[in-house]
């Protein structure tokens, strides 16, 4: 009631007037007007109050018209309700026409301060491209995205944002991926936002189905509405928009990479075409240190899209996002060169995150081998990366001053970051490296007072570990919303002490080891 939306993407862009839910193919059109198939009994559950104060939205009473709107059950006059089209190559095979089968964006709001902002709610019903599925989700996926997307937001991550999270009061039933039998589970909607939801996997499959009206209208669509200082479309403008495309996909893959995050589907369709994280399914943060690990048991087989594969596999779909791109751009050489921007951005973004994580202002010859052979040392000593920035932040001026027992200091912090922490394991590598960081922060200028606080401002103390995030759905699932609150609280100021959740900063406990949900996780959500 009190957001009047807009609906550019429907009014420049061609759709089709969904007649029904049927699963088809769409051929022509880059979207299907649709809308969203009413739940039981919505009620809100979360709410990101930075957000709603950014889109000037305020939060709602659990229930009533405004989560009725959040949960498809109410649209407005001016919501124009759409799912979009899109393909993607899954797993590295192209998979045809995907397309929004639970997603539906309702239209754009103009923020407070004149940005916009495209509103969409996911797990609002079938659409034409919801397949063989129900286009519902579980309160347990629904909570994951909530909260993470927020999590990363506040870490600094490009990332899609949420605003809402509300129980639909239906069930749903999914095929647990540890029995595989049906489980009936609690129904939720996210009401996700973002300046844009178009992903690589639009562009792909307008041009694999040779719709290049279609193809150039989303083009210069999203650089009119997104880009609007690369200036009027024309071939050049699209490959400046490409190199700039691979420069925000950089920055984010460099953030991952920094933060430990597993994103665990980077399928093209989940490739935002802002460089925006987006899709949250089985994602995962690292605990030890392990570039294999990956979170989706989907892709245990394969590693695919484990963490230390995360920066080779964006380049890859960058790659493919290219190819599409060609009947617009003829010049493949550019596009190459922009591959190769996507190179050197990801690069020297991630050693200057890395440079601030480990408190360095100046530059000194051996800093790239020093960033270099920690990844070595963090997996050998099994680390938990999240404790061992946060901790070396606060062991930084006694670093600095040479204390005597500099030896003694480091034993401490590996026994209180090492996931193999027994006196006997070898750690020899990370107090090597260690003692070369110590010298190396001796090099610094800067008080020891500045030093630690700007490494405390880089390095989180709060991160949506996997244990915690399944504690928090267990419990939402008994009705209890407490976890998800206290988790709210610590990941929205993730860098703040918060010395009454100090459990939230814990170290993964044995238990949770190889608990499913808690480590692993499959696509079904
Ligand atoms: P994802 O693995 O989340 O990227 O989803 C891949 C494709 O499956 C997309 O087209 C989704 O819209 C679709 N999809 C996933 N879950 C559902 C569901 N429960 N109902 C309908 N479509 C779904
Ligand atoms: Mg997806
Ligand atoms: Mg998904």
């Amino acid at each position: 009631d009190q957001a009047p939306f807009h609906n550019s993407f429907v009014e420049e862009l061609r759709g089709e007037v969904a007649a029904d839910t049927q699963p088809r193919q769409v051929p022509g059109y880059c979207y299907s007007r649709v809308a969203p198939t009413p739940v039981a009994d919505p009620h809100l559950l979360a709410w990101s109050a930075e957000l709603g104060t950014l889109l000037g939205v305020a939060q709602p009473p659990e229930r009533g018209p405004a989560v009725a709107a959040l949960a498809g059950n109410l649209v407005t006059d001016t919501m124009k309700p759409f799912a979009a089209r899109y393909g993607g190559h899954q797993f590295g095979s192209w998979a045809g026409q995907l397309g929004d089968g639970r997603a539906m964006s309702l239209g754009e709001l103009t923020a407070r301060d004149g940005t916009s902002w495209e509103v969409q709610l996911k797990g609002a019903g079938p659409t034409p491209y919801s397949r063989r599925a129900d286009g519902r989700a579980v309160l347990r996926s629904s909570l994951r995205e909530f909260l993470c997307s927020e999590a990363m937001h506040a870490l600094g991550v490009p990332t899609t944002r949420a605003l809402s999270l509300v129980a639909t009061g239906d069930v749903v039933v999914r095929d647990m991926f540890y029995s595989g039998d049906p489980k009936p589970e609690p129904g939720a909607i996210v009401a996700r936002v973002a300046p844009t939801f178009v992903r690589f996997g639009n562009f792909q499959l307008l041009t694999a189905t040779g719709e290049l009206d279609n193809l150039r209208a989303l083009a210069d669509y999203v650089i009119r509405h997104h880009h609007p200082g690369l200036g009027e479309p024309s071939e050049a403008v699209y490959l400046r928009w490409f190199e700039e495309i691979s420069r925000r996909t950089a920055v984010m893959v460099a953030h991952w990479m920094t933060v430990g995050f597993v994103h665990g589907v980077m399928n093209t369709d989940n490739m935002s075409i802002l460089g925006l994280t987006i899709d949250y399914g089985p994602y995962g943060w690292l605990e030890p240190y392990d570039p294999a690990w990956t979170p989706n048991t989907t892709d245990f087989s394969q590693h695919r899209y484990a963490f230390g594969q995360q920066p080779q596999v964006a380049l890859w779909n960058l790659a493919q996002l290219g190819r599409a791109l060609l009947p617009l751009v003829a010049d493949v050489a550019g596009l190459n060169q922009a591959l190769e921007v996507y190179r050197t951005t990801f690069t020297a973004t991630r050693h200057e995150l890395m440079r601030r994580k480990l408190g360095f202002t100046s530059r000194q010859p051996e800093d790239a081998a020093l960033l270099e052979d920690l990844q070595a040392s963090l997996v050998a000593s099994e680390v938990d990366m999240t404790l061992f920035f946060r901790h070396l932040s606060h062991q930084a001026p006694a670093l600095l001053a040479g204390a005597e027992a500099e030896e003694t200091q480091f034993q401490h912090l590996i026994a209180l970051v090492s996931y193999t922490p027994e006196p006997g394991a070898v750690h020899e590598a990370l107090l090597g490296w260690l003692r070369r960081y110590a010298r190396r922060l001796r090099q610094e200028s800067g008080s020891a007072e500045a030093i630690r606080a700007g490494m405390l401002a880089a390095n989180p103390k709060y991160v949506l570990r996997n244990y915690l995030a399944q504690q928090a759905i267990e419990a939402a699932e008994a009705g209890d919303l407490s976890g998800l609150n206290r988790l709210m609280l610590v990941l929205q100021t993730p860098y703040a002490e918060h010395p009454e959740h100090e459990e939230l900063a814990a170290k993964r406990p044995e238990w949770a080891r190889d608990k499913p949900g808690s480590a692993t996780l499959s696509c079904s959500s």
